[in-house]
């Protein structure tokens, strides 16, 4: 196990931790009990939780009281958890018992980032003092990832649900209930399922709540203070992607509210599978479905020339290209793009 990971191990109980739940995990189909679900709840916590720590090859290290100290997994949850996770090959024991290594995730995977800290705090809700579910924990850190300094976030329940591990109805009772704790608002009241609301988060509430929740270590060791820093760093690079991709989803759906380019996308996406297929198979229409990609293509670029948009609008534009925001370079060491000290705040 790494130094760094052990640091961050031992951050467990403060709650001042985070964890990085990749999105390709969230709807994983898994096989349980000999039936198939979607990857969910606490299995994907733990899943998530091997992948952050076993960043830079090193391996996540964690007991069953750990887990329910960090992430309030009850044991029997945690023991099932670690069951589906190794029986679906997501991850591999180390060399202890306790130590699992993550399969098949790449290092530069996007990722939701979730404080640890969100599942201790308690909030009110109708007089009765509450914690989130893994759920609302979820929902909630979707939002707060687009609502940075005070900005509202516009999305639906389909939309916020076909990038979470759960449905639409979900998605309705989580906010509802986020909302009767007064940790976020909406305007407009969405009445169906596709109608878009303005989401806010109450920053002012999370703040308090989380410096009530996190305990904090007195005089802080140096090895405290690194696995600080590294926390910090991340979030700092998660606010930029989440930046970039908030502007990539708001060009995408401009250009797709116009009728003809989003009929042409769906087709020349189709038409990819299908050359795809051509190409393996060496099937004779090949020459044809090539020239019916074009000619949508170029449907598509004259709808984007019409609407004043060009392609690379419409793809994610990253602040630093070198790191394209991860903060890592491809060989894996840390890009030189993090500004010191300066210019940053803690969110
Ligand atoms: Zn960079």
């Amino acid at each position: 196990m790494t130094n760094a990971a052990e640091k961050l191990n031992r951050a467990g109980r403060s709650h001042s931790g985070f964890v990085r739940i990749p999105y390709c995990l969230m709807g994983r189909t898994i096989m349980c009990n000999g039936k198939q679900r979607k990857l969910g709840g606490s299995a994907l916590l733990l899943c998530s939780a091997i992948y952050s720590f076993s960043a830079d090859g090193g391996t996540g290290d964690f007991t069953y009281r750990e887990l329910e100290e960090r992430y309030r997994i009850t044991r029997s949850s945690s023991s099932r958890s670690v069951r589906i996770v190794l029986e679906n090959d997501l991850a591999e024991r180390g060399s202890s018992v306790h130590e699992y290594r993550i399969k098949g995730i790449k290092e530069d995977e996007p990722y939701l980032y979730v404080e640890d800290w969100l599942y201790h705090a308690t909030f009110d809700l109708g007089g009765a003092a509450c914690y989130l579910s893994k759920n609302e924990v979820l929902v909630l850190s979707y939002l707060i990832s687009f609502c940075k300094n005070k900005k509202a976030f516009v999305s639906s329940y389909r939309r916020i649900a076909a990038r979470l591990p759960f449905g639409k109805d979900t998605v309705k009772k989580s906010i509802e209930r986020l909302k009767g704790m007064q940790i976020v608002f909406t305007e407009g009241a969405a009445k169906n399922n596709y109608e878009l609301s303005r989401y806010h988060v109450n920053g002012k509430l999370l703040r308090a709540k989380r410096e009530e929740t996190v305990v904090r270590a007195k005089g802080k060791s140096s090895a405290v203070k690194d696995a600080d820093a590294r926390a910090e760093r991340e979030r700092y690079y998660a606010a930029r992607r989440n930046e970039a991709q908030r502007r990539e989803e708001q060009m995408n759906a401009r250009a797709r509210a116009d009728v003809t380019y989003r009929e042409a996308e769906k087709k020349s996406r189709a038409l990819d599978i299908r050359i795809g297929k051509a190409e393996a198979l060496n099937l004779p229409d090949l020459d044809e479905l090539r020239r019916e990609q074009e000619t949508v293509r170029q449907i598509m670029a004259q709808r984007l020339h019409a609407m004043n948009l060009t392609p690379d609008d419409l793809l994610p534009h990253y602040a630093c290209a070198k790191c394209r925001d991860t903060g890592y370079l491809p060989d894996g060491r840390p890009c030189g793009c993090y500004p010191e000290r300066t210019g940053r705040r803690r969110t």
